[in-house]
């Protein structure tokens, strides 16, 4: 199985900024052992999908749980697959917290990318105040258990813990392993042996000095990654890291 570089961008680049990027990317980028996705905001997919090198994927950030209609604002996945999409984030923290959207929402979202052909990457993760409990392995497993009610096994999982994201303290490989072990584990259960070649991505903090130590654990499988998808050069590191 190919680790995965599913590259956040957030809330960063106009249609302009992402042509540039994709134009750069193809231009310095060799190939490698990972699969890479870029996940942008919906208003420049288009540009994205017109200058991508061949082989890279792209995805939406965030996806309705609506098929269509008077969502105002929402983006459905039908129209990020008529895009040409391949994969959506749903469940990330930023979303969770900000938007107050719940395991329920998550799920929702995840059924419908998936119903429209969509590869949803299922965020998850305890917080600060977990942690400090030594809790984080009942509380993942509990959103990812709500997350994926009634969500079938064509996904990625992001394991994502909040104190690590966007703040320069990365999760040390033996606690991401630990996490993508019991992710996996639970995903043995839910879908048997389809989940076999399911891929379980860190995400929090991965830069081009740290991906290597935590993609070679062997529940992980690649990483979610935002501040450090920005920059191709950083884009490359990480890619030939791994
Ligand atoms: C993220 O956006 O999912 C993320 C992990 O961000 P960062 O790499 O900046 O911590």
């Amino acid at each position: 199985m190919h680790n995965l570089l599913a590259l956040n961008w957030k809330m960063n680049k106009t249609p302009t900024e992402a042509r540039a990027w994709a134009q750069e990317l193809g231009e310095k980028l060799e190939g490698g052992a990972a699969e890479l996705a870029v996940l942008a905001p919906a208003v420049a997919l288009s540009a994205l999908a017109a200058n991508l090198p061949a082989g890279v994927a792209f995805g939406g950030q965030d996806v309705s749980a609506h098929e269509s209609g008077a969502y105002t604002g929402e983006v459905s996945a039908a129209m990020l697959k008529d895009l040409g999409a391949t994969y959506v984030i749903v469940g990330h923290s930023e979303r969770r917290e900000y938007h107050g959207e719940t395991d329920a929402v998550v799920a929702a979202k995840a059924k419908q990318a998936q119903a429209n052909g969509l590869i949803p990457i299922v965020c998850v993760g305890e917080g600060l105040a977990v942690r400090e409990q030594g809790e984080q392995v009942a509380y993942t497993l509990a959103q990812l258990n709500g997350s994926l009610a009634g969500v079938g096994p064509e996904v990625v999982i992001a394991y994502e813990p909040v104190w690590a994201i966007g703040t320069g303290k990365t999760a040390t490989a033996e606690d991401a392993e630990e996490l993508a072990a019991a992710i996996r584990e639970a995903l043995l259960t839910r879908y048997g042996s389809d989940a076999d070649d399911l891929r379980v991505l860190y995400g929090g903090s991965v830069k081009p000095d740290n991906i290597a130590s935590i993609c070679a654990k062997p529940n992980v499988n690649g990483a979610l990654v935002g501040g450090a998808s920005l920059k191709v050069p950083d884009v490359l590191g990480m890619s030939d890291a791994l």
